[in-house]
């Protein structure tokens, strides 16, 4: 029995909401779809920081944050289950899966409290928005690594960054500050 993780969202469906949105003929299922992806995403990305799962037997949840040997089979606790998995399985399941939160953590943990909470399909996009927008931040310099939208969208990080350019939801400005920071971090990788 393999671990699984939520897959990163296809960017034609975020693209697809976007331009409905434009057009002012919004699909309010297309948008529970996007948001309740984006949600299952960000849970697999917290699950990971906390070094968890749910076990692909029983759907128990547990933590694999005390095993000291990768080698060592640990046993879910679900009641009469036999699922076992070792840390380095563990690893393995979500290696390479852009499953690693770093420091946007706090970006996913945030959606993860304000989206259940979104109402109207306005609050639901405002969350998606904000959170598809997020950066990994480098706290030392103050600056951003990488996009967060690299976790979250099945795309290169240079794709991801032009699909989120090409879409208008909130304010012109904070579209303007967006792209600024954008330009800041490309400098950064750039080495300038
Ligand atoms: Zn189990």
């Amino acid at each position: 029995m393999k671990i699984r993780w939520h897959p990163r969202v296809r960017p034609e469906r975020i693209y697809q909401v976007y331009q409905d949105f434009a057009r002012g003929s919004l699909d309010p299922t297309a948008v529970d779809d996007l948001g309740l992806a984006l949600l299952l995403r960000c849970e697999s990305i917290l699950r990971v920081s906390q070094r968890e799962l749910e076990c692909p037997l029983c759907g128990t949840v547990f933590s694999l944050a005390n095993a000291a040997d990768p080698d060592q089979p640990v046993g879910c606790p679900g009641k009469d289950c036999s699922f076992r998995v070792t840390l380095q399985e563990y690893q393995a399941s979500w290696s390479k899966r852009y499953l690693n939160g770093a420091n946007a953590l706090p970006a996913f943990e945030e959606f993860s409290r304000a989206y259940p909470k979104a109402r109207s399909v306005e609050q639901k996009l405002r969350a998606i928005d904000t959170v598809i927008h997020a950066f990994h931040w480098d706290m030392k310099i103050n600056l951003p690594n990488r996009s967060a939208a690299n976790n979250l969208i099945e795309a290169n990080h240079d794709q991801a960054l032009e699909l989120l350019d090409s879409l208008s939801f909130g304010p012109g400005q904070t579209k303007e500050r967006w792209r600024q920071t954008v330009a800041a971090m490309r400098r950064r990788r750039r080495g300038e």
